[in-house]
């Protein structure tokens, strides 16, 4: 078998996530940062790959604060983990009108501005035991958080922070993929001298680039979400391993006469009698069109040149020089894994694994490897 996963027959494509490989990813940062705690991001579904297996076995791992963007996304977590002992910190804020969703869901808003400070020091008032939350401190990305301004105000009046019982201050890293960038430790001397003067509260810097900048990065808590799979961009990560992995299916194989067309425009030409392969992802599928020319696919660690254009639905690979073995009508050949990583692909693609992963789409059968989920 040259791959590990069994589907239905009506799968065109199957994207591999190996729980075993986010754990040993989660359980290798955890012990980098010794001292400091070791949080999971895990916005947007878990960064497209589905975040109820992941949430559960890394719940499981012993991660108990888990970070996400949005209120529903906290609904899920907590629906999965069902149990209120874990921490869920919700980045995009608190906005007007949800106090009852952080109360019934036992939610952590990470508090951007003064408003929503005011707003949750007054929910937390009609609470009979007070409930937590994070604050957000903005040291120069400008997207989140509370401005100089607000850090002003709050210095002047630091009861505030004890009525709206915020137990941790994070801020964010804009360049953490850039080790020589000197933003990194602008940004980190601002917050720490800002989080001196709340001494009881955590504090947090370090996403997953974050934690590869060294070790004042780690401060009380860090909270990797891209790692988690194998990836940081800008830095060499040896004790981390790739976790993702997208298989997708031959459709059609076909001769193709030396002279003729493949694909959309006509862009390709057989310079000989060619095999081509047919595989049943495209565009739609997050196998951006960007890649057209550039992708690596393989069958059993042999490379397959793509031939044409990315399609919404299918690409077309030359599998003239396979020699050892023989690719059929239903097998699966590898679009991303361990000889095409999500890195690579991005690169090749002209963004960031972060857009590659989030992208992946909806169409995709799920295999989630692992001995216990
Ligand atoms: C997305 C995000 C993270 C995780 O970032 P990675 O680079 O994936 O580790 C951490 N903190 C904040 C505020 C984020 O928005």
């Amino acid at each position: 078998m040259p791959y590990n996963f069994s589907v239905n027959e009506q799968a065109n494509s199957v994207l591999v996530v190996d729980i075993e490989a986010i754990v040993s990813n989660y359980k290798a940062l955890r012990t980098k940062v010794i001292g400091a705690d070791c949080a999971a991001t895990l916005k947007a579904n878990a960064y497209g790959l589905g975040i109820e297996k992941i949430a559960l076995a890394l719940n499981e791992a012993g991660c108990s604060t888990f970070f996400v963007a949005t209120i529903d996304e906290a609904i899920e977590l907590r629906k999965i983990l069902n149990s209120d002992r874990k921490q869920i910190l919700v980045l995009n804020g608190f906005p007007k009108g949800t106090s009852p969703i952080f109360k019934r869901y036992n939610l952590m808003p990470v508090l951007n501005d003064f408003m929503q400070l005011e707003r949750w020091i007054e929910f937390n008032k009609t609470l009979e035991k007070k409930q937590k939350a994070a604050l957000h401190l903005d040291t120069g990305m400008n997207r989140l958080g509370l401005d100089e301004k607000d850090l002003a105000r709050l210095i002047q009046t630091p009861q505030i922070l004890k009525n709206a019982n915020v137990h941790i201050i994070i801020s964010h890293l804009s360049c953490s993929d850039e080790s020589e960038n000197k933003m990194n430790n602008r940004q980190l001397l601002e917050f720490t001298s800002s989080i001196k003067l709340f001494p009881k509260v955590s504090a947090s810097i370090a996403n997953s680039g974050g934690i590869f900048l060294g070790k004042e990065f780690y401060l009380d808590l860090v909270r990797p979400g891209l790692a988690l799979y194998g990836s940081v961009p800008g830095h060499s990560k040896n004790e981390l391993v790739h976790a993702v992995s997208l298989y997708g299916r031959v459709l059609q194989i076909r001769t193709v006469r030396k002279g003729e067309l493949i694909g959309y425009g006509g862009s390709y030409k057989a310079t000989r009698n060619t095999n081509v392969a047919t595989i049943g992802v495209g565009y739609a599928d997050g196998y951006q069109r960007s890649l057209s020319g550039n992708s690596r696919i393989f069958f059993l660690g042999s490379p397959l040149p793509l031939v044409g254009r990315i399609s919404m639905d299918s690409i077309t690979v030359d599998i003239s020089d396979l020699q050892t073995t023989k690719l059929n009508v239903g097998d699966f050949v590898e679009l991303l894994g361990k000889n095409f990583t999500i890195d690579q692909a991005a690169s090749l693609a002209q963004t960031v694994p972060y857009e590659l992963l989030t992208g992946l789409g909806r169409r995709h059968y799920k295999h989630y490897h692992s001995t216990r989920y």
